[in-house]
């Protein structure tokens, strides 16, 4: 058994808030951790009982969407709305924070941000990060599925390849089926 780490756990947690974005051009998601705990979770949507942009198409001015709060201060907001302190915690996020997002994040009191994808890093929000003393990580997220019968999966189709090595007389198809289950597990 193969244990998940706390980063890649975290990246997996925001990963999965962002499906639950409304605004189509982006898909994002943000947790915000304090003591290896969970304490808060947004994603890109509308202000609470507005339309959303996947329904009613984009608010777009100036090529910006203005109908949607960021996935990190709905993250943040959470924690305002039940008084819960940000102060020293951390936030693990699918892209980079824009510049909004990041000012917010500094004045939030979370000191490190981990983002799993670089999005139009902003010079400003870089310095601004540096200047504030919040430490900013790459994290990809590597773990492969969100899937409790992964490994017991993955030791079949071994086997399973195994046995078909063993009786398979079609040398070219057992090749097609192997690089397939190869790239499907990723088996090395
Ligand atoms: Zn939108
Ligand atoms: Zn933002």
């Amino acid at each position: 058994m193969e244990r998940i780490s706390w980063d890649q756990y975290y990246m997996a947690q925001s990963q999965l808030l962002a499906l639950r974005s409304t605004c189509t051009r982006l898909m994002v998601g943000a947790t915000v951790v304090r003591d290896k705990r969970i304490i808060a979770g947004g994603y890109n949507g509308s202000v609470s009982g507005s339309v959303h942009c996947v329904d009613e198409g984009c608010y777009v001015i100036d090529g910006h969407c203005v109908r949607t709060v960021h996935a990190e201060a709905n993250a943040l907001l959470q924690c305002a709305k039940f008084g819960v302190p940000t102060e020293g915690a951390e936030l693990y996020v699918t892209h980079f924070p824009c510049l909004q997002c990041c000012k917010q994040i500094i004045q939030g009191g979370i000191k490190a941000v981990y983002y799993a994808e670089d999005y139009k890093n902003h010079p400003y929000a870089i310095e601004l990060f540096k200047e504030a003393g919040v430490q900013t990580k790459k994290v990809e997220l590597t773990y492969l599925a969100v899937d409790t019968q992964y490994n017991k999966k993955e030791k079949y189709i071994r086997e399973l390849l195994e046995e078909l090595e063993a009786v398979s007389n079609d040398t070219e198809k057992y090749a097609t089926l192997k690089t397939e289950a190869e790239e499907l597990f990723n088996i090395r």
